[in-house]
């Protein structure tokens, strides 16, 4: 363990010898949800292998999950609190819901579900096309209705709430943050299944018998660049696109403008979420009208177009947040007496998967021969439930390796 490494439930396991009684040694590089669902699914799957099979090949694993930040499912929520009411602004600023179209998927997060951990988001969707003249206000026409049969989950009471608490759930992790994870090397013997993982600092993080790495697609390219990783010409396939983020606050419900003041006199629908037609913007959501969120100052989170997001990728992000600023005011038609008390931007350079139908997904890439998974939602589609289908396949992947 370096210095500045935290520990969520122990150290990790030195770099001495075998894994003790054939308990597989696992590193997971990363912390976000592929890695957590990913030592979930590990956690499960492998220790109830030790019980079904009479002569089991494989005990419970030890798993540790190195993430260099300081915090586990970088599922992105940003607040802030207004010193006068010690209220918070809150935007989910990367993820704002998920969905679960899997049987398996779905059947996984039925406890969270249960718990209220977890809820589905019956947003009110709206078409809102801009006005051609500044002045006026956008035209706003009901889309649809989210509904629980196809339903859009949000974890409460923050969007990071789930990640925290499947971390809490996992008993045979470590996870250790603020561990940047170096690039692999070749093993010295090919017939060396073993694999010494070290820091960016060069300390040694232990031995392993199996890696999964599950960091963003540029990351994992560098991090297996030279490996000799089998798969490694796979790692670049996907095409990823840029998001901005745009997060505005306004100091209560009469400061807003019309457009999302549903309670207003006015003919404006009542609506939680709009697709923006011919702007930057591609969609705005209220953050308050979410449920379980209604204790929240008004909170607008807009992701822009993926398209323009990765055209203006490299410009100065005062420039961007002033270009989408002002394309938020013709969407949402302020006034100097409804305009934001709070606005901020993010730049998330690698934030889609392009997905078309002519490109088979990648699955998750597994090189037998050093017992290295390179894994993330950008194997699959590039949202949330990628992340639960491509845990399950590492598990299968290792398990099948197990068995042979
Ligand atoms: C703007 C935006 C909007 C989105 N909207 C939706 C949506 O509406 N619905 C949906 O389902 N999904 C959405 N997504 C996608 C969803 O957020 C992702 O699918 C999910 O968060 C990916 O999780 P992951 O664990 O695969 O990757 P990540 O969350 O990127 O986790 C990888 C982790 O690896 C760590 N790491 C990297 N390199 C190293 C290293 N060398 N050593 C140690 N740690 C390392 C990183 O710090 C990171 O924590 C959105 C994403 C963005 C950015």
């Amino acid at each position: 363990m370096t210095e500045h490494s935290l520990s969520h439930t122990g150290n990790a396991t030195p770099f001495t010898a075998n894994s003790d009684h054939g308990a597989p040694k696992i590193a997971i590089v990363g912390g976000g949800l592929t890695g957590l669902l990913t030592a979930t699914l590990l956690e499960r799957g492998l220790s109830q292998q030790k019980q079904d099979n009479a002569a089991p090949k494989a005990s419970s694993p030890q798993i540790t999950i190195f993430e260099k930040s300081r915090s586990v499912g970088r599922l992105a929520t940003r607040y802030h609190t207004d010193k006068n009411t010690n209220k918070n602004w809150q935007w989910a600023f990367g993820a704002q819901f998920f969905t679960a179209k899997s049987d398996s998927f779905s059947q996984f997060i039925k406890p969270w579900l249960d718990s209220g951990l977890l809820q589905p988001w019956c947003a009110e969707v709206v078409e809102l096309t801009l006005a051609n003249d500044n002045k006026q206000a956008p035209d706003i026409n009901k889309k649809e209705q989210w509904d629980t049969t196809h339903a859009r989950y949000i974890s409460t009471p923050k969007m990071t709430s789930w990640g925290r608490a499947l971390a809490d759930n996992l008993c045979l992790t470590t996870v250790q943050f603020k561990t940047r994870v170096a690039p692999l090397s070749e093993p010295k013997a090919v017939t060396d299944k073993k694999t010494e993982l070290f820091d960016t600092n060069g300390a040694s993080l232990g031995g392993f018998d199996w890696v999964i790495c599950t960091a963003p697609n540029n990351q994992a390219l560098e991090l297996m660049a030279d490996s000799n990783f089998t798969e490694q010409a796979q790692i670049s396939q996907p095409q990823m696109q840029a998001c901005y983020t745009l997060m505005l606050g306004w100091d209560g419900v009469q400061q807003l403008p019309e457009t999302l003041n549903s309670k207003a006199k006015s003919a404006t629908p009542a609506w939680d979420v709009a697709y923006v037609h011919d702007s930057p913007l591609d969609r705005i959501f209220i953050e308050h009208h979410k449920p379980a969120h209604s204790d929240l100052l008004p909170s607008v989170t807009i992701h822009a177009r993926n398209d323009w997001s990765q055209a203006h990728v490299d410009n100065d992000i005062e420039t961007v947040q002033a270009e989408l600023l002002q394309a938020a005011k013709q969407a949402l038609n302020w006034d100097s007496n409804t305009a934001p008390s709070q606005i901020d931007c993010h730049r998330w350079r690698y934030a889609a998967t392009v997905t078309n139908t002519e490109r088979k997904e990648l699955g998750v890439l597994v090189d037998e021969t050093h017992q290295w998974i390179v894994s993330g939602d950008w194997c699959a589609q590039g949202n949330i439930e990628s992340c639960y289908l491509m845990a399950a396949e590492t598990v299968q992947a290792i398990t099948t390796a197990i068995n042979k």
